[in-house]
């Protein structure tokens, strides 16, 4: 997969893409990525890439000809016409607030094409005629504003990165990794022990068994592999219960998970009347 970033702060991408999967995966060319600086597009002789906003208002636009001339550089990026049709294997993002929320979905589905290119906006945004003509897609990451779109196009190399490598962790869904996690719902292979499925992930564990008084889960310990799937599908349900009850609603749960949920309220019930009588007792 080749990505390129388009910005006017360059140097802002050494570091977050020099480390783990997706350093390792430059390193071995399964991705190359090239920084663009958006002034080496600009024709005046102040390297001009912002002016002021049409109609008034606060804060400086982006230009759009440094963004149509940076890409229109590229020979090897397929017409837009091409790059919007079904079967297409490129896309032209741009990090926008305004933008689809980006997921593991959507990470996903951005791990299969061959070719991305990414958009940085400053200041008060870009040009309309970016996001209307040139981009394919707007493409957020949070319902937040940063200050730039260069944060947002690093996380998405690491995201899609991680959707080739990961299976089982928070937020992978049944319906984009059917064939995972069917295949561990049979229980064929090693990692049988668990299946995540649109829930966030369960608790992870390591040595030292007990640190300052603080001890691993007793059942992590005794190789049962049957109780140790059944903790961590119902850890899994209640941290998702607890930080992220919205994709309850959207998971299909089993007998088991329902019989696990109604173990956890019913835990919750019971501990919020064992607090007060606590602390009665201790007036
Ligand atoms: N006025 C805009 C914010 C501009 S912030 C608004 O209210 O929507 C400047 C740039 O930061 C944007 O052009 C975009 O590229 C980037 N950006 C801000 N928030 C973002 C987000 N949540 N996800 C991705 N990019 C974002």
């Amino acid at each position: 997969m080749k990505i390129d970033i388009l910005t006017i702060f360059p140097d802002f991408f050494r570091g977050p893409l020099d480390y783990g999967i997706v350093r390792r995966a430059r390193e071995t060319g399964l991705v190359e990525i090239n920084i663009h600086d958006l002034r080496a597009f600009t024709k005046d002789k102040h390297r001009t890439v912002d002016d002021r906003p049409f109609g008034g208002g606060e804060g400086m636009v982006l230009k759009p000809e440094p963004i149509f001339e940076c890409l229109e550089s590229f020979d090897d990026v397929e017409s837009r016409k091409v790059r919007l049709s079904p079967s297409a294997k490129q896309s032209v993002i741009l990090l926008s607030a305004q933008g689809r929320r980006l997921d593991q979905m959507l990470a996903a589905e951005l791990s299969t094409l061959d070719r991305i290119v990414l958009i940085c906006g400053r200041y008060e945004g870009v040009d309309e005629r970016i996001s209307e003509h040139l981009a394919d897609r707007e493409v957020s990451i949070g319902d937040y504003v940063l200050s730039g779109g260069e944060l947002g196009a690093a996380v998405i190399p690491g995201a899609v990165g991680n959707q080739a490598s990961t299976r089982r962790e928070s937020f992978t869904d049944m319906r984009t990794e059917s064939f995972t996690a069917n295949a561990e719902l049979a229980g064929d292979g090693p990692s049988s022990t668990c299946v995540s499925g649109g829930l966030l992930d369960y608790p992870h564990y390591t040595r030292p068994a007990d640190f300052r008084g603080m001890a691993v889960p007793e059942v992590l310990m005794n190789g049962n592999h049957d109780q140790i799937r059944s903790w961590r599908r119902k850890t899994a349900l209640e941290k998702t219960l607890r930080n992220r009850p919205d994709l309850l609603e959207r998971v299909v749960l089993s007998t088991e998970d329902k019989e696990l949920l109604n173990q956890i309220k019913l835990n919750q019930i019971k501990l919020e009347q064992i607090k007060p009588a606590q602390i009665n007792g201790k007036n």
